[in-house]
């Protein structure tokens, strides 16, 4: 899309690290807005709809936000969208693909469009405003987070659905280990023993970064396809507790369908309770027999 000179200067006043994601922004809104060419105008707009002032919130007036039971999220622009509607929930992606992040093994980007899809498919926002009687609070949205690889920096392990991506690793015995010992100096675990040319690992200190794999230079130890760690149930606040594991190694799709059994547990719900309460109550055995 085209920017003319002043919307240029004003996105190079933004630090460096943000301004891919900047671009994308207003370019996204500029673009459900119909428009061609970027301006002035267009960036301040982007940035009032999505950096927004939390006191100011002068465009979120649509027919759900009047509702009295979102007096209190209306102190907050992240519990609505560009146009004003509510979105009852909230997805944190790492930035490992914006700053060239070595440790990335897949953009948790793409992943965090798809999980915002199947919720938005399942009316999630306009069930759980159905279902709760009286005021929402932020306690009642949804908290997810996806993480391009084990080091998890959008805190996925806290969230009430959390995933972050692996890169399984094996030991290919058809190549034959030279005894580098790179793989043995790149894995932060300790994970790794070779003796003789003879490559072991340790599956339960693994940690799946796919590290390893990237560094040996005959192909020794390999990668497998890329897979994602399913966490639920985490929360902070006055009791706080990591998210327990659903999948240590899932494919997309079973994500996606553990991110809808998950919501309808939320939505379907009789007590308002936490999230991490109706998995305690089910049970994490229960639950994936239901994905
Ligand atoms: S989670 Fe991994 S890929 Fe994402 S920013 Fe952190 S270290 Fe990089
Ligand atoms: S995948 Fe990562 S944690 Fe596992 S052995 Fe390789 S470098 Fe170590
Ligand atoms: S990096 Fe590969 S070749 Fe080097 S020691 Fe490890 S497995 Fe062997």
């Amino acid at each position: 899309m085209e920017w003319d000179e002043s919307a240029t200067l004003l996105l190079e006043k933004v630090p460096p690290f943000v301004q891919k994601k900047v671009r994308d922004k207003v370019e996204l809104l500029a673009r459900e807005q119909g428009k061609e060419l970027i301006t002035e105008a267009e960036v301040i707009a982007a940035r009032e709809a999505f950096a927004g002032n939390q006191n100011k919130l002068p465009q979120i007036e649509t027919k759900n936000a009047e509702n009295s039971k979102l007096s209190v999220l209306k102190k907050y622009q992240k519990y609505f969208d560009a146009q004003g509607n509510p979105v009852l929930y909230q997805v944190k992606s790492c930035r490992g693909a914006e700053v060239n992040c070595p440790f990335l093994i897949k953009d948790s980007e793409v992943l965090s469009g798809k999980l915002r899809e199947k919720l938005k498919e399942l009316h999630f926002t306009d069930r759980l405003i159905d279902k709760i009687e009286g005021r929402i609070l932020p306690h009642h949205t949804m908290k997810l987070a996806v993480s391009g690889c084990p080091n998890s920096c959008s805190l996925p392990q806290i969230k009430d659905f959390g995933v972050h991506a692996v890169e399984p690793v094996f030991v290919d015995t058809e190549s034959e280990c030279i005894e580098c010992m790179k793989c043995v100096k790149a894995c932060r675990e300790d994970a790794i023993t070779v003796k003789d040319a003879q490559v072991s690992i340790d599956k339960e200190k693994c940690v799946h970064c796919g590290i390893c794999a990237r560094v040996c230079p005959v192909g020794t130890i390999k990668a497998s396809e890329v897979k994602y760690r399913v966490m639920i149930g985490g929360k902070v606040g006055r009791h706080p507790k990591f998210a327990i594991e659903l999948f240590s190694q899932a494919d997309e799709s079973t994500v996606l369908k553990a991110l809808e059994v998950c919501a309808e547990m939320i939505l379907s719900s009789k007590e308002e309770h936490r999230f991490r309460t109706l998995v305690e109550q089910q049970g994490i055995e229960e639950i994936k027999s239901k994905i």
